[in-house]
C-alpha cells in the first residue's frame, strides 16, 4: 500500500470530533478539489506491507480510534480492505473517510464511512457516485463542505430528495492557504451565516467545524 504518513492527533472532524485518534494517509487522489488542503497526498509515499502498517498503528497505542483517510483511500481497495479488516478485528473502531467516488460496497460493515459528498463550488460536484447510497447504514456520515450558498442548497436539497440514510455535516470549507490565525476568518464560508441557514430551513444536521484548524496553525500538515 502506498502511505503518506501513520500519526495520531485529535480527531478534527465527524460526530468522534475531540478525540484521539490514529490517521492512516493513503497516497494517491482522483479528484481535484479546489479547495484541498492534502495536495500533498498527490504524489510520493512510501510503500508499505501491511504488517508494517499493522505495526506502525500498534506503536501509537493505546489510541483505538483510526482514520483511513487520503487523497482517496479506495483507490487502493484491493489492499485497504485487509487493512480495515485486520484492524476490526484487533479491536480498533475504524473510520473510513472516502469522496463516494469509488464503490463502497465492499467496505466491511463495522467500519463506519465518513463520505465526503462534493459540492458544486468543490470543482467535482457530480463526483459522487449515488449507487453508495445502498451501501450507508444510520451508523455512517454524509458530510458536505460548503462554501457557498449555492453549495449549502446542493447540500440540503441532496438531503432532502435521498431519505437520509445516515447523518449529515455541513461543514464551512477552509482557506488552503490559510495561514497564521486558527479562527474563523479562514473560513470561505462563515460559520455564523451558515448557522442561521441551518436553523432558519429546520435542518437536522450537525454544524462541524475542523477542529484541527483552530488547535494547531492551519498551514500544519500531519495534525
Ligand atoms: S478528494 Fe480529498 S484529497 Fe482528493 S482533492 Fe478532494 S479534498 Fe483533496
Amino acid at each position: 500500500m502506498q502511505i503518506t504518513e501513520i500519526y495520531s492527533s485529535i480527531q478534527g472532524e465527524s460526530s468522534f470530533a475531540g478525540l484521539p485518534c490514529i490517521f492512516v494517509r493513503l497516497t494517491g487522489c482522483n479528484l481535484r478539489c479546489d479547495w484541498c488542503d492534502s495536495e500533498y497526498t498527490f504524489t510520493g509515499g512510501m510503500k508499505m506491507t501491511l504488517e508494517q502498517v499493522l505495526s506502525e498503528i500498534r506503536r501509537l497505542a493505546p489510541v483505538t480510534l483510526l482514520e483511513i483517510t487520503g487523497g482517496e483511500p479506495m483507490l487502493q481497495q484491493r489492499e485497504v480492505i485487509p487493512l480495515m479488516q485486520q484492524l476490526i478485528t484487533s479491536g480498533y473502531t475504524v473510520l473510513l473517510e472516502t469522496s463516494g467516488e469509488r464503490p463502497l460496497a465492499e467496505v466491511p460493515a463495522p467500519v463506519i464511512k465518513i463520505v465526503d459528498v462534493k459540492c458544486p463550488d468543490s470543482g467535482e460536484g457530480d463526483s459522487f457516485d449515488l449507487a453508495n447510497l445502498e451501501a450507508l447504514t444510520p451508523r455512517d456520515e454524509l458530510k458536505f463542505v460548503l462554501s457557498s450558498r449555492g453549495d449549502y442548497e446542493f447540500a440540503r436539497d441532496f438531503l432532502r430528495q435521498h431519505a437520509p440514510v445516515a447523518s449529515a455535516i455541513f461543514s464551512p470549507a477552509f482557506r488552503k492557504d490559510a495561514q497564521g490565525n486558527r479562527d474563523a476568518s479562514n473560513c470561505l464560508l462563515d460559520p455564523q451565516q451558515l448557522a442561521e441557514w441551518i436553523l432558519a430551513d429546520g435542518l437536522q444536521v450537525r454544524l462541524g467545524l475542523q477542529l484541527h484548524k483552530f488547535i494547531w496553525q492551519p498551514e500544519l500538515k500531519g495534525v
